[in-house]
């Protein structure tokens, strides 16, 4: 009697470190069950299934974007709008990884600086949305909110807010990760395969205007081959995961307290973000992400005023720890060059250091004629460019890139020099969600932005 007291007792004075203080909090973006029983039961599986990611690994990963924030490395963070179940495939998955590591050899060589590699992956599984619903043709249902809420199939089944989604969002991000560490621990990511493979992007004629760039990082591989550098060491890369943390029972479930350093880490992902629609500041999202210790995210669009940046600066990051805190613009390209400057200046004011990334995808979207949600290349090149040109007069550091792309032949953004034309959306759109890059758009934009860098 007087143990079982003492235990409850130790148990209760455990700090919580306020984890579930959001629950009190306003909450935007959330599903409704239709199941409580399911709802339960799911989330009491995942809070006792293993953790995604260790601590460690996180802890790396904000060290290395400390390095980005000091202008010392460049984040490269890309992936699907949102990932699916379907598309969980070896193929799928390898050829993601496979066009983020090209894209990265590319910048590597642009920015003369170490690239931190970032998957939209193992997790992005869950979607803000404008709208509950959806109508097509009449019939108007729940809008589809990412393959761990519901389905993408327009039928009532389909779109029902299912809660065993998460289960199966949590073991298909455990399979994606096992793939990843695989191809990026495994010989996969050996400098010189990535390199041939890009030589197969440069032979494409389209693209001969960056045959130079190519030739020149192909001299300085034969280069570092006669020095004798150790390419077994270079045949290993980090791979970091993240998604937007959207769904915050899942989040909660899948926290852990780290016992090296009892601190609360979500170990769902490496890096998370904060979306531009559930940032409000005195919010869940924000008050649930400032209590863990992974690195954090924050979506900025053009709405943002200097307070709320610094706002957000006092709530996610009041030590001021270097890698704690990235801001992620996305602002459209006719937006940046008159929003971005005031923001930065006043951060960099404040005595803050964030990570400042360039997201040129989401103030981008438009529709097609023929009625697709689409980009044009040359818009998102546009903001990439705005980006640079504002942090270099200022001074600062323009420290990423945040993508939606594909390793697959898709055709869902207008453009680029091989050029895909709204009647390719016809055959080639697959996305559930926002227009990606393809394969060759992703690793043109890579070679547009190594020019841009190494101009700095
Ligand atoms: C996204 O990254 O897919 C997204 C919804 O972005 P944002 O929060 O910037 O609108
Ligand atoms: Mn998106």
């Amino acid at each position: 009697m007087t143990e079982t007291t003492v235990t409850s007792a130790s148990r209760s004075a455990a700090p919580d470190h306020g984890l579930d203080i959001w629950r009190e909090l306003a909450i935007s973006q959330q599903p409704s069950w239709q199941d409580s029983t399911v709802h339960r039961s799911s989330l009491d599986e995942l809070s006792t299934l293993p953790p995604l990611v260790f601590a460690g690994e996180v802890d790396v990963l904000r060290e290395r974007l400390a390095a980005a924030a000091q202008g010392k490395a460049f984040l490269l963070q890309g992936g699907d709008c949102a990932e699916t179940f379907e598309g969980a495939t070896a193929d799928r998955i390898s050829a993601r990884v496979k066009t983020i590591l090209q894209m990265a050899v590319v910048l590597t060589y642009g920015a003369s600086l170490p690239v931190i590699k970032m998957g939209r992956m193992a997790g992005q599984f869950a979607k803000p949305r404008s709208s509950n619903d959806e109508t097509r043709e009449g019939v108007t249902l729940p809008a589809y909110r990412g393959d761990m809420v519901n389905g993408y199939d327009f039928t009532p089944e389909s779109r029902g807010h299912d809660a065993s989604r998460m289960v199966r969002a949590y073991h298909t991000s455990a399979s994606t990760l096992n793939l990843i560490r695989a191809f990026t621990q495994g010989g996969f990511a050996d400098l010189r395969l990535v390199h041939h493979w890009n030589k197969g992007f440069t032979a494409n004629p389209a693209h001969s205007r960056y045959e130079s760039l190519a030739r020149e990082i192909d001299r300085a591989v034969r280069f570092m081959e006669a020095c004798g550098a150790d390419f077994d060491a270079l045949t290993r890369v980090e791979f970091f995961a993240s998604h937007e943390a959207l769904l915050l029972e899942y989040e909660r479930a899948l926290t852990r307290t780290d016992s090296r350093t009892g601190l609360p880490y979500d170990t769902s992902a490496h890096f998370l973000w904060i979306g531009e629609r559930t940032r409000d500041i005195d919010g869940a999202h924000i008050d649930f992400l400032s209590r863990v210790r992974n690195p954090i995210g924050v979506k900025l669009g053009p709405g943002t005023s200097p307070d709320d940046a610094l706002a957000l600066i006092d709530k996610l990051d009041p030590n001021r720890e270097p890698g704690r805190l990235t801001f992620i613009t996305r602002m459209g390209a006719k937006n940046i060059r008159e929003k971005l400057p005031n923001l930065v200046s006043k951060v960099t004011d404040s005595g803050a250091k964030v990570l400042w990334v360039t997201d040129p995808m989401h103030g981008n979207t438009v529709t097609s004629p023929n009625g697709y949600k689409t980009r044009n290349f040359d818009d998102v090149m546009d903001e990439v460019r705005g980006f640079f040109e504002v942090h270099n007069e200022l001074g600062t550091f323009p420290g990423g890139l945040h993508v939606e792309m594909t390793g697959d032949d898709v055709a869902e953004c207008l453009g680029g020099a091989d050029p895909i034309d709204q009647e390719a959306f016809l055959d080639r759109y697959e996305s559930v969600c926002d227009p990606r890059l393809n394969h060759m758009q992703s690793l043109e934009m890579a070679f547009l932005v190594a020019g841009a860098l190494s101009r700095r």
